[in-house]
C-alpha cells in the first residue's frame, strides 16, 4: 500500500513507533474536508499534506485578497483575486503530487453540509465565524463524523475534537453565540499555531494514537503564553446532539 517514494517521504514520521508504516497507510486511506481557507485552513490544509492524508476536499466561496496575506499563507501576492481552494489547492499540489486534493469553491449552507462532508473521515473548523461552525457541526453530527474545532480572536485561540455519540458538540459547548459576522483582529501566528494543534489531534485521530482534546477544550493565550483546559459536559437537551436533537 505505500509506495517506495512514501517510505522516503515519511520516513522520520514512521520511525515514530506508535505511528509506524501502520499509521502511515491510515493516513493516507483517510479523507478530510478542510471548511475554510482562510488563516486556519491554510496552515491545517499544509500540514496535513505534508503529513500524508491520502484525499483533502478544501472548501470555500471566497477570493483572495491583499488584507488576508498577513496570515492566509497559501496564498501570494499573485493570487489576490483567485477563488481560495483553487489558489491553495495549487500550491499543495506541488508540495505533495502523491495525494488527491480536491478544491470546491462553494458557500456551505444548511442545504449543502451534508453532501460536502459525506463519506469523510474528518472535518476540520477553518471558518471564520460561528454562524458555518454550527452548520458544520450539525451536518457532522448527522453524518457521524468527527470534527477538529479551531476558533482565534487576536491572540487568542482554542481547540477541541469532537466525536459525535461520544463528545459534547459545538452546540453542547456553545448554547448561545452571537451570528454577527464582523472583522476581529488576528495576528498570523495566532491561526498558524491553533492550526498545528488541530492538525496534530487528526493525525492521531486518523492513525489512532495517543490521547486527545475529547471532551475538553484547550485555550491558548498568546499574550502571557498560557495553556489552560477547560473539561466540557454534553447537554442532554442539546438542539443538536441531545435526545430532543436531530
Ligand atoms: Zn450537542
Amino acid at each position: 500500500m505505500l509506495t517506495k517514494d512514501d517510505l522516503t517521504r515519511y520516513e522520520r514520521q514512521i520511525l515514530y513507533t506508535s505511528f509506524g508504516e501502520k499509521g502511515q497507510k491510515r493516513l493516507k486511506q483517510s479523507h478530510v474536508v478542510v471548511a475554510g481557507l482562510g488563516g486556519l485552513g491554510c496552515s491545517t490544509s499544509l500540514y496535513l499534506t505534508c503529513a500524508g492524508i491520502g484525499h483533502i476536499t478544501l472548501v470555500d466561496c471566497d477570493c483572495v485578497e491583499l488584507s488576508n496575506l498577513n496570515r492566509q499563507v497559501l496564498h501570494y501576492e499573485e493570487d489576490v483575486g483567485e477563488g481560495k481552494p483553487f489558489s491553495a489547492a495549487q500550491k499543495l499540489a506541488k508540495l505533495n503530487s502523491s495525494i488527491e486534493v480536491t478544491p470546491v469553491f462553494k458557500k456551505i449552507t444548511e442545504h449543502n453540509a451534508r453532501e460536502l462532508i459525506k463519506g469523510a473521515d474528518l472535518v476540520i473548523d477553518g471558518m471564520d465565524n460561528f454562524k458555518t461552525r454550527f452548520i458544520l457541526n450539525k451536518a457532522c453530527v448527522a453524518e457521524g463524523i468527527p470534527f477538529i474545532h479551531g476558533s482565534i480572536h487576536g491572540l487568542f485561540g482554542e481547540v477541541t475534537t469532537i466525536v459525535p455519540g461520544k463528545t459534547p458538540c459545538l452546540a453542547c459547548i456553545f448554547p448561545a453565540v452571537s451570528h454577527r459576522q464582523v472583522s476581529f483582529p488576528v495576528f498570523g501566528v495566532t491561526p498558524a499555531l491553533i492550526a498545528i494543534l488541530q492538525v496534530t489531534e487528526a493525525i492521531k485521530l486518523l492513525a489512532g494514537f495517543g490521547s486527545l482534546l475529547t471532551g475538553r477544550m484547550l485555550y491558548f493565550n498568546g499574550e502571557t503564553m498560557d495553556f489552560t483546559f477547560r473539561n466540557l459536559v454534553k447537554n442532554p437537551n442539546c438542539r443538536v446532539c441531545g435526545t430532543k436533537g436531530v
